[in-house]
């Protein structure tokens, strides 16, 4: 975990969030490579989880949604934590999560518990009254439900369906630690799929279970190293008949990495009952109910961290990240075998503009290639591709695979389809 965090700071993944002020704690800043490798996640949860399937739809909600909307949800009134803090050294500790009679960092006694909320509050308007406080939403589902009657006035779809959003979430987080694990802000990526009432929801919901656990194992998860765990009663949430957490063997314990819940029609009867508007679904044979939902949940940080961890590597020369190709950062680096040669620099100059046009590549003429090499195995770009004299008497290049460290000799005019291809 230590590696990693500090790779991640190093190299431009993940920086502490306002680190010249001392730090903002449970927040962090993703540097340009962190930003890279999350926009892959996204465009590849959107891909297999919108585009590739026929029965979801996405949106894009607000962050700011209506009080009302919070209110009707439940979560004014129950997204709480229940707190304690260390007498002797002020560390904090969720209930729910607690382990421990005493202070695990010192062994101190506890506070009495304290309840508060996890929404965080703003205002709008000029003024700080209580007519106009507002929420950062704590999941996109709720932007889901509200929009429930427009995909389905605009799309007609028919049952079973989803709705899919990508999109921060905001969570008053009291426990620090753990890197990117706990976050006060963090991409949320989920669905809500309708189902009708009455229909078999275990069979969508195994189906959900499955999917989800592929998913993982295709961002090169090990399968051993995920845990499915049902809530029990007591742990499960305010609108669930059941729950289970995707769990991961992190490095600080097994943890949830992603949720599935089985909402019911809560949502949808309680937007239903405060708004006053009617939110059933109408079949083509004039049935009228208010569907019922099961909704997978993946948070972005926690994707991220077991991506990283999964493919950190190391020998006794090098650290390697074998992130898939798809996912990683950078995709190709390009060198001149060295610097001080025009026509090398040229021609590599060309061969970095020519792969530039299709993916991300970068450019790197310090140092000897060896060192080049290791540097960008330590960000996980799968393939370095080096000009060197040979290529300007045969127009070939050297492809060199981060993994296996075996070098190829290819034509330059086949580069871009020979990435393409693996990119597949
Ligand atoms: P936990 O029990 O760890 O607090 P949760 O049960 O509150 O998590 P959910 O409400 O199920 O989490 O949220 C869905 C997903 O969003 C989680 O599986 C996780 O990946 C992510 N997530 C939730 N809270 C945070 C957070 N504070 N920081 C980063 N990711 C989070």
């Amino acid at each position: 975990m230590e590696k990693v965090t500090s790779l991640c700071k190093r190299r431009g993944f993940v920086y502490p969030g306002s680190e010249i002020y001392g730090g903002l704690a449970n927040t962090w800043d993703y540097g340009p490579l962190g930003v890279e490798l999350k926009n892959n996640l996204r465009d590849y949860w959107w891909k297999t989880f919108v585009h590739d399937r026929d029965d979801i739809y996405g949106i894009d909600g607000g962050i700011l949604l209506h009080p009302k909307v919070w209110e009707a949800s439940g979560h004014v009134a129950n997204f709480s934590d229940n707190l304690v803090e260390c007498k002797k050294c002020h560390k904090r500790y969720s209930t729910d999560r607690l382990e421990t009679k005493k202070c695990s960092e010192c062994g101190g006694e506890f506070t009495p518990e304290k309840k508060f909320s996890g929404l965080f509050k703003t205002f709008i308007g000029p003024t700080e009254d209580t007519a106009s406080v507002a929420y950062l939403r704590p999941e996109t589902a709720q932007a889901i439900f509200i929009n429930f009657k427009n995909v389905v006035d605009s799309f007609h779809p028919k049952l079973p369906f989803g709705i899919a959003q990508v999109g921060k979430a905001f969570r008053n987080e009291v426990t620090a630690g753990n890197f990117i694990f706990r976050d006060l802000e963090f991409e949320q990526m989920e669905i809500e799929y309708f189902i009708a009432p009455g229909t078999d929801w275990q069979k969508a919901f195994s189906s959900w279970q499955e999917a989800m656990c592929q998913w993982a194992v295709s961002l090169g998860v090990r399968e051993k190293a995920l845990t499915v765990r049902e809530h029990n009663e007591k742990e499960r949430s305010h609108y669930s008949k059941k729950t289970v957490d995707l769990e991961y063997e992190f490095p600080f314990g097994i943890k949830e990495l992603w949720g599935l819940a089985y909402r019911t029609d809560y949502d949808l009867k309680q937007h239903q009952n405060a708004s006053g508007v009617n939110l059933e679904y109408q079949t083509e044979d004039g049935q009228k109910f208010i569907p019922h939902v099961i909704e997978p949940s993946f948070g972005m940080p926690r994707t991220l961290l077991a991506v990283l961890l999964e493919s950190y590597f190391e020998d006794k020369k090098r650290i390697i990240l074998k992130i898939k190709p798809k996912l990683a950062p950078i995709k190709v680096a390009v060198f001149p075998l060295v610097a001080n040669k025009p026509e090398l620099v040229k021609k590599a100059r060309e061969t970095y503009k020519m792969l530039r046009k299709e993916f991300l590549v970068v450019w790197d003429e310090r140092g000897n290639i060896g060192k080049r090499y290791f540097s960008q195995d330590e960000i996980g770009t799968p393939w370095c591709v080096t000009i060197d004299y040979q290529t300007l008497e045969d127009e070939t290049v050297t492809v060199r695979d981060r993994d296996t460290m075996k070098q190829e000799r290819l034509p330059v005019d086949k580069i871009l389809p020979y990435f393409q291809n693996m990119l597949k």
